[in-house]
């Protein structure tokens, strides 16, 4: 890529000048000088090597240098107000739409994991994930004067993507955090880094273009657990957010440092009888398939009562889920997961890492059949306790329960999702049925008649964003999970009337 901004060199050094101005206090390197900047290539990002040369453009191989210089650029963005905050928004909501299909490939290419269109697809709806918009003070006002209260940023905020959405769990924090008026440090998913890099990188060369500001968004160019201790213990870093499996919750709730979890999950779906079978079974596929069973909103595992549960079979097969047979689960079930001894006698399945995100049909060869071409999703009848409904194993092989009743299938519903309170999907037309789950079960999300999918603003009501807060609670995380509220009052007076 080769861009060039067409900006004459005084406007250029204006900027460049006035950035200097405001940085004076905080971007002075140790010995109290104020660090060289090119101010003559300014206007190229990418079209002189003297320019580029001193510029990161977010990523960098030391995790604390990644935070120094996010908290610099935390400074350089509270100098240019709310505005700025909005222009980034646009700027990694608009190269995210843009360079979906490429970044989609690349990001595949490097994961080796889900779809190609929905990866593309994650990528585009990235704009649907709130912005600065979404912040509005509160107010008081009565006889002893007025109250605001105002959301205010943490300044830097430490990140960390899972493999299954790299670029789009970036993006999609990039949004909210910075529409909070943070900064961001990310120590992205080995697997995904390097896509992960690529678009920090792209991003900030389009940030500092357009503002000025250097090094917005940074990441750790490879990152390792080592690297996520040092931004986690960081004085600079005020917060975490971090995405992925048990193994990052409980090493960032041990940090000591303020986070936002947002954890696994293993949604199940139940059935009852009184649900549209022909649309439940379309909108489990829709789900359940969609970047090969990667969402952690996706569909896991089903429930269907016994009354209903011959024709949902029937349903299912009909709307292009493939059955395998008891053998074929068997195999499947050798290649996905292998049994280790948990120490007190009893062995438990440990998920092949390997299978994660593989598609339909290849899956179907591993468990020795062959399924028609374009097969999105293929299913086995199991019972509730099968490694395949009680792991959450993130392919789209999904298990089918027969439960006797309602009650029975809230039950092992609860025992599959192991209380992550992440997702659950009922389909049903009887309000207490689904009344009772959603206590029982106690989940982020609870979609009734529709794909997981739905649940974040895809075909149901809300908004997107790739981080759902199941541990900590904060939930659909959005710009106000990234601030703290302030108060600010003054007494007696300004109340007009
Ligand atoms: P993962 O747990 O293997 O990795 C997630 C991230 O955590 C990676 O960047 C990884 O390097 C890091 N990590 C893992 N262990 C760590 C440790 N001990 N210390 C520091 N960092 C550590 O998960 P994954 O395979 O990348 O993603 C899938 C998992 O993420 C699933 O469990 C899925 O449910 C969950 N997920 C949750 C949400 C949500 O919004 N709640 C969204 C996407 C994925």
């Amino acid at each position: 890529m080769n861009m060039q901004l067409d900006v004459d060199d005084s406007t250029v050094r204006h900027v460049v000048e006035d950035v200097l101005k405001r940085l004076g206090h905080t971007h002075r390197d140790s010995a109290g000088s104020i660090p060289e900047v090119v101010t003559t290539t300014k206007h190229s990002v990418t079209g002189n090597a003297r320019s580029t040369s001193k510029r990161k453009f977010g990523v960098f191989e030391d995790a604390n240098d990644a935070c120094e210089a996010a908290h610099s650029a935390y400074y350089q963005l509270r100098d240019q107000g709310v505005a700025a905050r909005m222009k980034v928004v646009d700027i990694v909501k608009s190269l995210c739409d843009k360079n979906a299909n490429s970044w989609g490939k690349m990001e595949l290419d490097e994961t080796k994991i889900g779809r190609l269109d929905h990866k593309i697809e994650k990528l585009k709806i990235v704009k649907l994930t709130p912005g600065v918009e979404w912040l509005k003070p509160d107010a008081m006002s009565g006889d002893h004067g007025i109250m605001l209260e105002e959301y205010a940023p943490f300044g830097v905020v430490g990140g960390v993507t899972p493999i299954t959405h790299s670029i789009p769990t970036l993006s999609s924090n990039v949004v909210s955090i910075v529409s909070a008026g943070n900064a961001v440090v990310f120590n992205p998913h080995p697997g995904g880094a390097h896509c992960a890099n690529v678009a920090v990188r792209v991003f900030n060369e389009a940030i500092y273009r357009e503002l000025g500001i250097e090094n917005l968004i940074c990441s750790v160019e490879v990152p390792t657990l080592k690297s996520f201790d040092v931004i986690s213990q960081s004085e600079l870093v005020g917060l975490l957010v971090v995405t992925g499996g048990p193994g990052v919750v409980s090493a960032a709730m041990k940090s000591g440092k303020r986070s936002i979890c947002a954890g696994p999950g293993n949604p199940p779906v139940l059935i009852d009888e009184t649900a549209d079978l022909d649309k439940a079974a379309r909108d489990i596929i829709f789900g359940a398939a969609y970047d090969n069973n990667l969402l952690c909103i996706g569909e896991k595992e089903i429930f269907v009562v016994d009354a209903v549960y011959r024709q949902f079979l029937q349903a299912f097969e009909s709307a292009g889920a493939f059955k395998l047979t008891q053998n074929q689960l068997d195999q499947l079930e050798r290649a996905v997961f292998t049994y280790e001894d948990d120490g007190g006698g009893c062995s438990h399945p440990v998920l092949n890492r390997e299978m994660v995100g593989k598609n339909a049909v290849d899956l179907a060869t591993i468990a020795g059949t062959k399924t028609p071409a374009g097969t999105e999703l293929i299913f086995a009848e199991t019972d509730a306790s099968h490694a395949f409904v009680i792991e959450e194993q993130m392919t789209p092989m999904i298990p089918v329960v027969k439960v006797r009743d309602v009650e029975q299938g809230i039950i092992d519903a609860k025992s599959a999702e192991h209380g992550y309170k992440h997702s659950s999907i009922i389909h049903s037309r009887h309000i207490d049925n689904m009344t009772v789950m959603a206590r029982e079960l106690d989940c982020t999300l609870f979609v009734k008649n529709g794909p997981s999918t739905s649940g974040l603003g895809l075909g149901g009501e809300g908004y997107l964003t790739y981080s759902i807060a199941t541990t900590t609670g904060e939930g659909i995380t959005n710009p106000e999970t990234f601030t703290r509220k302030r108060r600010c009052v003054m007494i007696d007076n300004l109340r007009i009337y």
